[in-house]
């Protein structure tokens, strides 16, 4: 990504640190619609509504930090992805991203189905009505316990993660009298990352059976033989906020060559391939996130292409959108508590929340963006960096971006883009309470998930 560091215009334009920022806006009040949720935007005040609903009068209904959820724009995108991957393809909301009973309700009454990675995951999908044949449960490392409840809930399919996994869901399975639909994910050689994938090597991590060195081909082996299990098809997950279909379209065809492989082999055509999730969102206006009918498009010519020159038949795809759907959905209100300008270097603007309710800026070098919501400002852009209130210099939000220089203590700023791996993340550090959830709609606001109380940190120490 370009990225120039000598932008044209900031306050303190002479002395601008070196940073990852581009020039700031013509005008910091326009809402870019590529990072903020559907029903967002500026009321005849200049304050920032949600849902029909102003942001002072969420704020104060609900304090902050919250985040702020548009279920109106959460339904659309679960129906853009169903809509565009049809009845021949399976959508899995990859539950880790975020996930509530309101959540699972919504996906339930949208069609689509649910990724789960632990008992916990399992327990909120079940207990808020999603079929469990509509449930996928993931994980390298799932307990007995876990895979039990699973398999007794009947879950549609357990993904298998390894050679121990494989023996270990079968027996699981013959015990409780049930065989458990199952697929193997393989390692297929591809990483993938926002604009960069690699295809060679990168079978040095946790997660899958690797295909190099016949490994993944003796997995399934290993699973055809077992009563125990049905095995459905082949699983492959590369990487997160890819924008990049290259990484999909190699992992695409390494999976049909096992596929064929299989055929080749034992005689059968394993009739389903989940490609995984891992697709980009917007997170600032730099970024270009591809709609669901483009991946959806790319994704079924590539199976398509790459069956007919193995002569296979086409197999069912699923793929496992988290982010991509709940990430823009939701944005997070914080209120600004101090701002401290260091001369010659930055500005500091510190707000009530932070690495507690969104660790990805400090654990991935996230970029975010950022924007005064509760009025609009004429004033020049200030260069700054949102901070959270935690004991640790790394409390990061928003690296770098511009915020008007009026900017003052009182005012709302708010993060867009948090609704994917920011509450699922939260931590209590320093005791932090974590923020509630509230869903926004039609004018209504309705807490999804409560804010956390004293009484609830106090209750888990038991003295
Ligand atoms: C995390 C994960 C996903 C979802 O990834 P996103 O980047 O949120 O789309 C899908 N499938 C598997 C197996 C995952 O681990």
């Amino acid at each position: 990504m370009s990225r120039s560091a000598h932008p044209a215009g900031p306050r303190h334009a002479d002395v601008l640190p070196e940073g990852h920022y581009t020039a700031p806006p013509a005008d910091l009040n326009v809402l870019d619609p590529k990072v903020w949720s559907r029903t967002v935007t500026r009321d005849a005040q200049g304050a920032l509504t949600v849902g029909g609903i102003e942001v002072a009068r969420l704020a104060e209904e609900f304090g902050t930090p919250a985040y702020f959820m548009d279920e109106a724009d959460f339904r659309a995108r679960c129906r853009a992805w169903r809509e565009a991957f049809g009845t021949e393809a399976d959508v899995f909301y990859a539950g880790k991203a975020f996930l509530s009973r309101a959540v699972v309700k919504w996906l339930y009454e949208e069609g689509l189905n649910l990724d789960v990675c632990s008992g916990g995951e399992l327990a909120t999908a079940l207990s808020a009505g999603m079929p469990a044949e509509r449930i996928a449960f993931h994980g390298n490392n799932k307990s007995e316990a876990e895979i039990e409840r699973a398999v007794e809930a009947g879950v549609g399919r357990i993904v298998l993660d390894s050679f121990q996994e494989i023996v270990r869901v079968a027996h699981i399975a013959q015990r409780l009298g049930k065989v458990q639909p199952v697929l193997i994910r393989v390692t297929v050689g591809v990483e993938a990352h926002t604009h960069e994938f690699i295809a060679t090597a990168h079978e040095d991590q946790k997660f899958g059976i690797a295909l190099a060195g016949g490994q993944a081909a003796e997995a399934v082996r290993r699973a055809l033989k077992l009563d125990g299990l049905e095995l459905l098809g082949i699983h492959s997950h590369i990487g997160s906020q890819i924008f990049d279909m290259a990484g999909f379209e190699v992992s695409a065809r390494r999976v049909v060559q096992l596929l064929a492989a299989i055929r080749d082999e034992h005689g059968v055509e394993l009739p389903e391939i989940d490609l995984g999730g891992g697709l980009g969102i917007a997170y600032t206006s730099e970024d270009d996130p591809r709609e669901p009918h483009e991946i959806a498009k790319a994704l079924s010519e590539i199976v398509t292409r790459e069956c007919e020159s193995a002569r296979l038949r086409s197999p069912r795809i699923s793929v496992e959108p988290g982010r991509a759907i709940v990430g823009p959905t939701a944005f997070t209100l914080y209120r600004v508590g101090t701002v401290k300008h260091l001369e010659g270097l930055r500005t500091y603007v510190s707000v009530d929340g932070g690495m507690s309710d969104n660790i990805r800026t400090a654990l991935y070098d996230a970029e975010y963006s950022v924007a005064l919501v509760s009025r609009s400002s004429t004033a020049e852009p200030m260069l700054s960096r949102v901070v959270g209130k935690h004991c640790e210099s790394g409390d990061i939000v928003v690296k770098d971006a511009f915020l008007p220089a009026d900017l003052a203590p009182g005012d709302l700023i708010a993060v867009p883009a948090t609704g994917a791996y920011c509450r699922s993340m939260a931590s209590n550090y320093n005791h932090a309470l974590r923020p509630p959830v509230v869903a926004v709609n039609d004018g209504e606001a309705r807490v999804i998930i409560r804010r956390e109380t004293e009484e609830d940190l106090l209750a888990l120490d038991v003295g």
